[in-house]
């Protein structure tokens, strides 16, 4: 490519709102085969809402779904994770009042503990997250598998609650596709690409959603560090990949791509790491990117 066409091709990509960190971008897009897709805030719009919430073992715990919520909110209002504003909104809708916690601890890829004082002032150990969050703890899950994984089915989050060593609530959080994401995939595989989904939550509600997109493979309870090794393997079956992605924990993965593409809404981190920033959240951009790296490169080996 000479300097001008690749100056015009830039030009024409910061036009429609895409900004090119590295100059060997537009060549890298080109080659792309299969662009690899965070899910949550990237194809999803990082907006989740609590959707259910069933309390199970009552007997045992002889705490209202009010009390429960409320403790569980009480942990969530110190994590990050969109999954925690999701829960933390629903308990202030209630007028539900959170209360300091010690001890608190993100299990990244599982879910979030800390210790809860109740209303008589005793501390209580409270943990939220995953199934392996709670297989970890030792506290089975299995019995409530039907409605979890119904919820999964359906494209939301299943999560599970237990205080002091009891399972006590199952609830659900559900994040909306973004408009493009669908047009964006369905344009990516008109032009012969493969599309792939990398994250972090629920094999089941992974392929729920991948399958409303028509995405072709799904790599999913995938660890924080693990999105690395999901590139590597994308590499190697398929070749050059680009990896779309918002969060912290898709800065290394964003590195590691043939093309690591961030969205500019994302965090800081994630386009720190990236090759192409895109500044609206509209993945759309991204099919945009490679025909414009495509027509702008077309004649060069
Ligand atoms: P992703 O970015 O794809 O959501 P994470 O590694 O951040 O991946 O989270 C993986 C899983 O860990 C979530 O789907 C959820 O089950 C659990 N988890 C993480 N953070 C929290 C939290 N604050 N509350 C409850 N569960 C959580
Ligand atoms: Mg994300």
């Amino acid at each position: 490519a000479t300097p001008t066409s690749i100056m015009v091709g830039t030009g024409k990509a910061a036009e429609m709102g895409v900004l090119f960190r590295r100059g060997d971008a537009l060549q890298t897009l080109r080659d792309t085969t299969v662009v690899a897709f965070d899910k949550t805030g990237t194809l999803t719009k990082g907006k989740p809402e609590l959707t259910d919430l069933e309390i199970v073992n009552e007997p045992t715990h002889a705490l209202t779904q009010k009390q429960i919520l409320g403790f569980i909110a009480t942990v969530e209002n110190v994590s990050e994770h969109p999954i925690a504003s999701a829960i933390v909104a629903a308990a202030k809708a209630q007028d539900i009042n959170l209360p300091d916690i010690k001890d608190f601890q993100a299990h990244a890829g599982f879910g979030i503990s800390a210790v809860v004082m109740d209303q008589a002032g005793t501390s209580r150990q409270v943990w939220v997250g995953a199934d392996r969050l709670m297989e970890q703890q030792g506290i089975p899950v299995a019995e409530h598998e039907h409605t979890t994984a119904s919820w999964a089915t359906a494209g939301k989050t299943p999560l599970y609650a237990a205080i002091d060593g009891t399972l006590v609530a199952l609830l659900a959080v559900s994040d909306p596709i973004k408009e493009s994401s669908r047009t964006a995939i369905q344009a990516l595989q008109e032009e012969g690409l493969r599309v792939a989904m990398i994250t972090g939550d629920n094999t089941r509600t992974a392929q729920a959603i991948a399958q409303q997109l028509g995405i072709d493979d799904v790599i999913a309870e995938v660890l924080p560090g693990g999105k690395v090794d999901a590139v590597k393997t994308l590499q190697q079956t398929y070749g050059h990949v680009a990896f779309v992605g918002d969060g912290i924990n898709d800065a290394p993965a964003l590195a590691q791509a043939d093309t690591g593409i961030a969205i500019g809404t994302g965090t800081d981190v994630a386009i720190e790491s990236a090759d192409v920033v895109l500044m609206s959240g509209d993945v759309r951009n991204v099919t945009n990117a490679i025909a414009l790296s495509r027509a702008t490169l077309r004649n060069i080996k």
